[in-house]
């Protein structure tokens, strides 16, 4: 790194990560391999990774999603992390959001409500035995770790099947959410792994029942607004503290706007990644990780792609070392994109790609807007005598023109991620953009048309 575009001698934080998330638009092998570089440019250590279906699963070979990376690819990119002294954390999850396993026919059996494909349900033989060979498979690529993270949050139906109710009204859910993950635990600590999980299913717990849980395990503590510290307040941090906890903070540059917005909310952002930065220094927490979703779960469209988060990317590494955002963003951005496009890490596509997602986004607001428009127009309750039917067909021309503009904004967005993420998921995402507004169109003109 250079450290001219750092105000700090030495870092606020000691450790300073992202999150990757690979269920969503995944990077091409190649783009894949140069990310280590930029992330340590920016000055971060630690890179916490979600494999999910692009990982070469060994065990459960079906797991691999259509564009699975090699076990080539993750042994050079992770060597290339080790090389550059990132931190690499894996992360499968081990309990909620196992969508990609619970909704594979061998293994609804394992789920806590049938048909319910994110919760594993705790009680079954095989459930943690399934996630144990999971953990292995990861263990045997990777080098040795210090950190495995074992997601455990959101778990919705927790207690809910008819045994595991049982258990709750013996022991309580906390005893049963614990009696699942502590064998999880121990085996990772028979490795020499200190395991990690979200705190969202832990922040109502006792600090009795937290100082069991933090004995074994750290805390990743995240929230994603401006203001993180509304929803999550500093007393529960403290009763995490209080009951011993190793904490993590957990921002978000990305993926945390909206399920199927097309470029992030940058001042939400910065605030949110200051704050969790701040307070970290407070809390003297182990480190920060910058978490960058790609999907809300996995089975909802991507959410913005990586290739227009550059900035809250690497504005990530600039936050966390220095402990506060830059004065002028917009000009410490473009210096150091600039910087690393000279330094032979691609980068300058970034602009191309961040205005094609705001005119695509903004595009898409506007066509839905203009929708919802004319059906005001079109249904004035009661008083038909007032509908102007020139302007009806004027406005349902408007929006068959509007509708064509944005196929054109939409190979713009796809030209500009070429070569950076696999076509097959280019063509993915377009269709998630395009469906729901020309299905949208075609209904609102077919409710006009005899208006009109
Ligand atoms: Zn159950």
């Amino acid at each position: 790194m250079d450290k001219r575009f750092f105000d700090r001698e030495k870092p606020a934080l000691p450790l300073r990560g992202i999150h990757l998330d690979l269920k969503g638009l995944p990077p091409t092998p190649k783009r894949l391999l140069q990310l280590p570089l930029l992330l340590a440019e920016a000055g971060l250590n630690c890179l916490l990774v979600e494999w999910e279906d692009t990982f070469p699963w060994q065990r459960y070979p079906f797991l691999r999603g259509k564009t699975a990376y090699s076990r080539k690819t993750v042994e050079l990119f992770l060597r290339q992390a080790q090389d550059l002294q990132i931190e690499v954390i894996p992360l499968v999850q081990s309990f909620g959001h196992l969508e990609n396993v619970l909704s594979r026919k061998v293994f609804r059996n394992l789920q806590e409500i049938s048909g319910c494909v994110s919760d594993l349900c705790p009680c079954r033989a095989r459930s943690r035995e399934v996630i144990l060979h999971l953990v292995q498979d990861i263990l045997a690529l990777h080098p040795p770790l210090k950190y495995f993270h074992l997601g455990a949050d959101e778990v919705g139906s927790l207690g809910s099947c008819s045994e595991c109710r049982r258990r709750v009204a013996a022991s309580g859910k906390a005893d049963l959410y614990l009696e699942h993950l502590e064998p999880l635990f121990q085996f990772l600590h028979q490795q020499g792994i200190r395991p990690i999980i979200w705190d969202d299913m832990v922040r109502s717990w006792s600090v009795s029942e937290l100082s069991r849980l933090v004995r074994q395990a750290d805390l990743m503590c995240w929230n994603y607004a401006a203001d993180p510290f509304h929803r999550l307040p500093h007393e529960t941090l403290e009763k995490f503290a209080a009951a011993g906890g190793r904490l993590w903070a957990a921002s978000a540059f990305k993926g945390a706007d909206g399920p199927y917005v097309d470029h992030a909310s940058i001042q939400v952002r910065l605030a949110n990644m200051s704050a969790w930065v701040q307070q970290a220094r407070k809390m003297k927490m182990v480190g920060a990780i910058a978490t960058g979703w790609s999907r809300y779960n996995t089975f909802v469209s991507p959410c913005e792609s990586l290739e227009v988060s550059l900035d809250t990317l690497v504005l990530s590494g600039k936050i966390a070392w220095d402990g506060y955002v830059p004065e002028d963003v917009s000009g410490w951005v473009s210096a150091f994109l600039n910087h690393c496009q000279k330094k032979g890490l691609p980068t300058s596509h970034f602009a191309a790609c961040r205005q094609a997602a705001e005119k695509l986004q903004s595009w898409r607001e506007t066509i839905f807007q203009q929708s919802q428009n004319l059906l005001h127009l079109a249904c004035l309750n009661g008083e038909v005598e007032r509908l102007n039917p020139f302007s009806l067909r004027q406005q349902r021309q408007a929006l068959k023109e509007n509708l064509k503009q944005g196929e054109k904004l939409l190979q713009d967005w796809v030209r500009c991620h070429r070569g950076l993420v696999p076509e097959h998921w280019l063509k993915k995402y377009a269709l998630s953009r395009m469906g729901p507004v020309r299905r949208t169109v075609t209904l609102v003109l077919q409710a006009t048309e005899k208006i009109g």
